[in-house]
C-alpha cells in the first residue's frame, strides 16, 4: 500500500526567498505527524503548496493515489484533504452553523441538504459549539474561531487534515481540549499533519516530528531524538 501523502522535493520562492526549498516527506494513513520550526521557516507555505493554495515552482505532491501537483484547492479538498489557516477565515456575518454548511457544500458532491445539516449538527456537538450555532461568527472568541475553523474542515469528510497552529494563542484549557479532539478524530481514522509551537502538545500527540528551518527539512524522527538534534537546537537558538 502506498502512503496517504507523498511529497517530493517541493519548492516555492517569493522573490529571492526560498520559502520552501526542496522538502520531501511521507505521511501514512493513521499517523499524526508534527511540523515544527522557527517563524518564517516555511511551514505555512508548505501547507499552501500541499493543499493547492499556492502552485509550487518544483516538486510533486501525491495524495490518496493521485498526483495532485498544481491542482486547485477545491479539487484536492474533494479527495479528502482539508486544511485550517493560521488566521481563521470564516464568513464573519454568517452564523456558525451557516459557516459549516457552506464549507460542506463545496464537497463531496451529491450530499443532500439534509445530510449536510446532520453533519453540521454532529460537528457542532462534537466541538461543543452547539450553543453558538446561531451566533454570527464575528461574535466568537479567538479560541472559538479556531474550533469553527476545525469544524469547517471536518465538513468536507477529510481523510487528511493539515492543522496550522490551531492551538496557538488559545488558552491552555482549550488547547488541551483541541488536542483531545485531534486524538479522537485520529481514532476515527483521520490522519493529521500538525504545525504547532506548543512542544508539549506536539510531544503528546505526534508519533513523528519533522523540523523545518529556512525552507528545508533539517530533521525528522520521534520527539526526543529531534529535540536532542544539535542542528535543531541551533535553528531555534538562531531564531
Ligand atoms: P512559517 O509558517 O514557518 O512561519 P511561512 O511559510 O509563513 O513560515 O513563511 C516562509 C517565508 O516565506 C517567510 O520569509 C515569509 O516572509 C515568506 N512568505 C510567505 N508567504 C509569502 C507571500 N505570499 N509572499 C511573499 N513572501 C511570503
Ligand atoms: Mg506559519
Amino acid at each position: 500500500m502506498s502512503a496517504l501523502l507523498e511529497v517530493r522535493n517541493l519548492a516555492r520562492s517569493f522573490g529571492g526567498i526560498r520559502a520552501v526549498d526542496g522538502v520531501s516527506l511521507t505521511v501514512e494513513g493513521g499517523e499524526i505527524v508534527g511540523i515544527i520550526g522557527p517563524n518564517g521557516s516555511g511551514k505555512s507555505t508548505f501547507f499552501n503548496l500541499v493543499a493547492g493554495v499556492l502552485p509550487p515552482d518544483g516538486g510533486s505532491v501525491r495524495f490518496a493515489g493521485h498526483d495532485v501537483t498544481g491542482w486547485r484547492p477545491h479539487r484536492i479538498a474533494r479527495l479528502g484533504l482539508g486544511r485550517t489557516f493560521q488566521i481563521p477565515t470564516p464568513f464573519l456575518k454568517m452564523t456558525v452553523r451557516q459557516n459549516l454548511l457552506v464549507a460542506g457544500m463545496a464537497q463531496p458532491q451529491g450530499r443532500s441538504a439534509k445530510e449536510l445539516a446532520r453533519a453540521a449538527g454532529h460537528w457542532l456537538e462534537f466541538l461543543r459549539l452547539a450553543h453558538l450555532a446561531d451566533e454570527p461568527a464575528e461574535n466568537l472568541s479567538g479560541g472559538q474561531m479556531k474550533l469553527l475553523e476545525l469544524g469547517r474542515v471536518l465538513m468536507i469528510s477529510p481523510r487528511l487534515i493539515l492543522l496550522d497552529e490551531v492551538a496557538a494563542g488559545v488558552n491552555p484549557v482549550l488547547a488541551r481540549e483541541i488536542a483531545g479532539y485531534i486524538r479522537t478524530l485520529n481514532g476515527q481514522g483521520i490522519t493529521f499533519l500538525v504545525i504547532e509551537h506548543d512542544m508539549d502538545l506536539i510531544q503528546d500527540l505526534c508519533s513523528r516530528v519533522i523540523v523545518m528551518d529556512r525552507g528545508q527539512k533539517i530533521a525528522e524522527g520521534d520527539f526526543d531524538a529531534v529535540k536532542a538534534n544539535p542542528q535543531v537546537v541551533a535553528a531555534y537558538l538562531g531564531s
